[in-house]
């Protein structure tokens, strides 16, 4: 039905047809296209592997991000984790779609997992409402409970990278046999990476050949 009535921009109300943004808002968002190093998606010169991930490679292969994250990313982010609107999740999960399909086309989409209780007090996963949409454009298939979040970490946030690596070790379960798999990671933000590294660690002990982390938005500084 919806697609007889004109849409309205999830950022500013203004008519946007068919889209989830208007154009200007759209034209507006902190694309993340600065040469970025292809593992960790910060930015390295040329496109490089960086200095870090040569150093310490994480346990993902490979990161694509959508947008740096920034105004107006973390609000449309901040507004879609507490009102989870389909229009927020269309919007946010469009650009990453359009970027990932330039890409190798994993054989299955992971969402990363909510503990129950956080699943309790918000209602919904953002990372799975946003791999929905993904998952039906590039026609991947999306294991969405497949991985369980075992332990309730506190917020990552204010913490150090060593910090988060310890608050997030053994945080993950996967009943999935993943043998020769190339898999794909969805969530919303990226910041250290430490809890994509962790669940790709669980990924890759259940057989997973590659995994990589899709990101809507990946933080450029602390
Ligand atoms: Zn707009
Ligand atoms: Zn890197």
């Amino acid at each position: 039905m919806h697609a007889f009535f004109p849409r309205h921009c999830a950022l500013c109300a203004a008519p946007s047809l068919d889209r989830p943004l208007c154009a200007a808002c759209d034209a507006d968002l902190p694309r993340h296209s600065i040469p970025v190093c292809p593992i960790c998606a910060l930015p390295a010169l040329d496109g490089h592997v960086c200095g870090s991930c040569l150093r310490h490679p994480p346990a993902f292969g490979h990161t694509l991000a959508a947008f740096s994250y920034g105004f107006p990313i973390d609000r449309l982010l901040q507004a879609f984790k507490y009102a989870g609107s389909l229009a927020l999740a269309e919007a946010l999960a469009e650009p990453l779609a359009h970027l990932a399909a330039k890409h190798p086309k994993p054989e299955l989409l992971l969402p990363m997992p909510l503990h129950p209780a956080r699943l309790k007090e918000r209602g919904f996963n953002q990372a799975l409402e946003i791999a929905r949409p993904i998952s039906r454009r590039l026609d991947i298939p999306l294991a969405a409970d497949a991985c369980r979040r075992t332990r309730d970490t506190p917020s990552q946030a204010g913490l150090k990278w060593q910090q988060r690596r310890g608050n997030v070790r053994g945080a993950f379960a996967c009943d999935l046999d993943l043998t020769g798999k190339k898999v794909a990671i969805l969530d919303d933000v990226m910041t250290t990476g430490s809890t994509l590294d962790e669940l790709s660690r669980v990924l890759l002990k259940r057989g997973a050949a590659e995994v990589s982390a899709w990101v809507v938005a990946r933080t450029l500084k602390e």
